[in-house]
């Protein structure tokens, strides 16, 4: 297949490697941003390729793991309404909120629709107009400008029915906070290629200098991690740290122009809670003053929510690059994709459904382990 199976090569792969295991002299923690890489980089083994000296940490960039409770919690009060037809894309259906999710909410009576774009709520909404028709929007940089284009549709056309529920994030606030944290070890970045490609690299040259860490722009399949791996470790053992696109085929230094106008035009920046995290100044958008109609949130008045997170579930940990999931207690006991604890067990892009997929059968839940220690999941036992 054009543009995936060419960045698969294992020989290519092989050269990579050499080149990384060639250049390294020392011990290096990269950090990849993006859930999707996580996986890639998980499902094919990469890090256990890297030579022992490159650690790489799983970062928060998995949208539904970071979408807070409470709003999943206005989620589910919203989708609870008689008069409401809440849509949503099928990840978010098994998000668990505080002791119930949106599956839950459709097998009590709620009419939770799964959909494969906004638009296509929006056309429910135009069938029906005695109903209150809200999508979910949650997601990076890489979701919210069809989500701004839908809620720019519906105040075009007069659709009035339809609103969104806005979680939005922006991934160089999540940096900013990441380098911040006493306990932070990244040297450099693995930055998200999609998100790139909707926003530019504009954002990162100050982050980089300001922080002394090299960003490298990267695509998803496993040449392209490796090759940001390789630029990554290659300006660390230099002494540099510059923002270096490294996902050309996708990035253009100044991003898509009308995707961004399209954003500022229906957002404006707000800060945002994290799950697991908390909140970071500017991390978000929200609906600006001109398409507050569309807001859920103005329109149904969700009040008295109180969350609750399971105490066992170390996702903010996760989230942080802090542990990695076997080192959760509850990895494939109490938590399982079937039952998940926390959302980076349900999502498609979480750091625990990866090792689950991937590695459950070569790790064990580490009982007790040093947070801070690394893992080396290839000594780890067995589970039985
Ligand atoms: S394994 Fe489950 S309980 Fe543990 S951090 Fe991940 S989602 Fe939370």
């Amino acid at each position: 297949m054009k543009y995936i199976e060419e960045f698969q090569d294992p020989e290519l792969a092989r050269r990579l490697l050499d080149d990384i295991h060639a250049t390294v002299t020392r011990p290096w923690a990269l950090m990849e941003v993006c859930g999707g890489q996580t996986h890639t980089i998980i499902r094919h083994g990469i890090d256990q390729l890297l030579p022992e000296q490159v650690e790489l940490i799983h970062g928060p960039g998995c949208p539904v793991c970071v979408t807070p409770l409470e709003v999943i919690d206005k989620a589910l009060e919203i989708a609870s309404r008689p008069d409401v037809i809440f849509c949503s894309f099928g990840d978010m259906l098994r998000v668990p909120g505080t002791g119930r999710d949106l599956f839950q909410v459709r097998s009590e009576g709620g009419d939770v629709r799964v959909v494969y774009s906004p638009l296509d709520a929006l056309k429910i909404a135009r069938q029906n107009p005695g109903k209150e028709v809200v999508f979910f929007g949650i997601g990076f940089e890489t979701t919210a400008p069809p989500n701004a284009m839908t809620v720019h549709q519906a105040r075009k056309l007069g659709i009035r029915n339809f609103s969104l529920l806005v979680s939005h994030v922006r991934v160089p606030p999540a940096i900013e906070a990441i380098m911040q944290s006493p306990s932070c070890r990244v040297q450099g970045f693995l930055a998200a290629g999609h998100v790139c490609s909707v926003m530019g690299m504009g954002e990162y040259p100050e982050l980089a200098a300001r922080h002394q860490v090299p960003i490298v722009v990267t695509g998803f399949e496993p040449l392209d991690i490796l090759e940001g791996v390789r630029r990554a470790v290659r300006q660390l053992e230099r002494g540099e740290h510059t923002v270096d696109n490294a996902y050309a085929r996708a990035v253009r230094p100044e991003g898509n122009p009308a995707a961004i106008a399209m954003l500022e035009d229906v957002f404006e920046v707000t800060d945002r809670a994290w799950r697991g995290i908390g909140v970071i100044p500017d991390s978000g958008w929200r609906l600006s003053e001109r398409y507050r109609d569309h807001d859920a949130e103005h329109r149904f008045s969700v009040t008295g929510i109180t969350t609750r997170e399971p105490a066992e579930c170390r996702s903010g940990e996760v989230l942080q690059g802090l542990i990695k999931p076997n080192q959760c207690e509850a990895f494939g006991t109490t938590c399982t994709p079937r039952n998940p604890l926390g959302a980076t067990m349900v999502s498609s892009e979480g750091a625990c459904a990866a090792y689950y997929l991937y590695r459950r059968l070569d790790l064990a839940p580490v009982r007790g382990a040093d947070p801070t220690a690394r893992t080396t999941p290839l000594e780890a036992s067995p589970v039985a």
